[in-house]
């Protein structure tokens, strides 16, 4: 069965504008009856080539999304139609975000002859979308990652210490006497110590969530970290930034401390806000026994 372009009668819903491309297959052997010129531009491919290639599609899509193919076989078989979003690979690795949409056709009796796929790019929307929760995951002094950003991680991580045991531990940190400072030297020195010990915390350990809770006051997550290993691991960054010399606009160079309080999640742990509460309360140690040092939460 040939269909031309005019023969078809593709759902006027799904047909937008010709950047996006029109595949359609003759059912259910899925040959190739009608292309759009556009394939080679979403594609990145020879057109012919694609005419030769009937599921061109299924042999790009990106591993993670692979397991999406049998998504939409069954939403085909179910209800004769399907609407998923996937990545592909391009040449020259490029990765392209696609929506693909398919529909069967039926003739006069009923009788299903053809599967009418809409793809379209976007890419451009889904990364204006990562920005946007970027963005509203992310402190904007700082760059750190944000409280709301930090409180869904504690959840998650929570779940997976609750259901595997997992071993993690949290490191409160709140600058010392830091009202001092902006008294001293300005709010903008402030902030610019602020900036300076974020770059620290943003170069630990991979797997370590560092972010601002607010304020002074910072936090990391340590996953597969037991509270001894923390506490190393705490340690360091309270000397590293115990060290360092701020260089403030003027040339001058000041030192700041940081207090750490320490705990674990346990594994009966019902709320982030007990593990939290635990952490405060050995950060509360830390900065009543001097200040400048790591305390690990004790019972
Ligand atoms: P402590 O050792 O007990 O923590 O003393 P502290 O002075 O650090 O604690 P306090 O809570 O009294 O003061 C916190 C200060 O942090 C007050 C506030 O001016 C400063 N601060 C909070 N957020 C910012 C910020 O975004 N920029 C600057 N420059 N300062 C901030
Ligand atoms: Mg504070
Ligand atoms: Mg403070």
């Amino acid at each position: 069965m040939k269909v031309t372009p005019n023969q078809l009668r593709i759902e006027s819903s799904i047909l937008t504008h010709m950047q996006d491309v029109i595949w359609s297959y003759e059912w259910p052997k899925y040959s190739t009856v009608f292309l759009t010129p556009s394939a080679k531009d979403l594609f990145q491919q020879d057109y012919k080539h694609l005419l030769r290639h009937d599921k061109y599609w299924e042999t790009c899509i990106v591993e993670e999304d692979v397991g999406l193919i049998s998504t939409i076989y069954q939403q085909l078989e179910r209800k004769g139609s399907f609407d998923v979003e996937y990545r592909i690979h391009c040449p020259e690795s490029v990765i392209k975000w696609v929506r693909h949409r398919g529909i069967v056709i039926f003739d006069e009796q009923e009788n299903p002859v053809r599967l009418d796929c809409l793809f379209c790019d976007i890419s451009s929307s889904k990364l204006k979308a990562l920005e946007m929760s970027n963005l509203a995951a992310t402190d904007s002094l700082t760059g750190l990652k944000n409280r709301r950003f930090f409180t869904q991680e504690l959840m998650r991580e929570l779940d997976k210490c609750n259901r595997y045991a997992q071993e993690t531990s949290l490191a409160l940190l709140d600058l010392d006497h830091f009202k001092e400072v902006n008294d001293q030297y300005g709010h903008l020195a402030g902030d610019l110590i602020l900036k300076e010990i974020s770059k620290i915390l943003q170069n630990l350990r991979k797997a370590d969530l560092a972010a601002r809770l607010g304020g002074e006051e910072f936090v990391i997550l340590m996953p597969h970290t037991g509270l001894d290993k923390a506490a190393i691991m705490a340690e360091r960054v309270r000397a590293e930034i115990e060290d360092k010399n701020f260089k403030l606009e003027n040339g001058k160079v000041i030192h700041c401390t940081i207090s750490i309080g320490l705990t674990s999640i346990f594994q009966d742990d019902t709320s982030i806000e007990d593990i939290l509460r635990r952490a405060d309360q050995a950060l509360y140690m830390s900065k009543n026994s001097g200040r400048n040092r790591v305390c690990k939460f004790s019972m």
